[in-house]
């Protein structure tokens, strides 16, 4: 189980020159998921369909990039999660803090996915 520090963001940032969006949890740790990597997990149900519930493969967080994203907008959707604009025009896609904390690309989290 998640403690409540490690679902609740301290800072958010997204990085366009960097293609990156990070995330400072209240616990300290921080996670930084690859743009593009970030649109492919996008867990609306257009996107993951009847998967939408399922959490994404890490190993998506791995694959070179398809493009670079020139504009990301992030806005808070309530205490739920995160609201992600991107400049294909998708932006029906929240990303909960808790799907983005349980889905941290980071080594020491892959070992707590892999062994919950
Ligand atoms: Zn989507
Ligand atoms: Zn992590």
């Amino acid at each position: 189980m998640l403690s409540p520090r490690q679902t609740l963001p301290s800072s958010v940032t997204v990085d366009i020159s960097d293609q990156e969006f990070s995330i400072r949890w209240a616990d300290g740790h921080a996670t930084t998921f690859p743009l593009d990597g970030l649109r492919k997990a996008c867990p609306c149900a257009n996107c993951q369909g009847h998967g939408a519930k399922k959490l994404p493969d890490p190993s998506i967080f791995d694959e070179a990039p398809r493009r670079r994203w020139e504009e990301v907008r992030a806005e808070k959707a309530g205490s739920v999660g995160v609201r992600i604009t991107w400049d294909d025009g998708h932006d029906t896609g929240i990303y909960s803090w808790e799907r983005l904390r349980r889905t941290c690309p980071c080594a020491e989290c892959r070992k707590q996915h892999a062994n919950p």
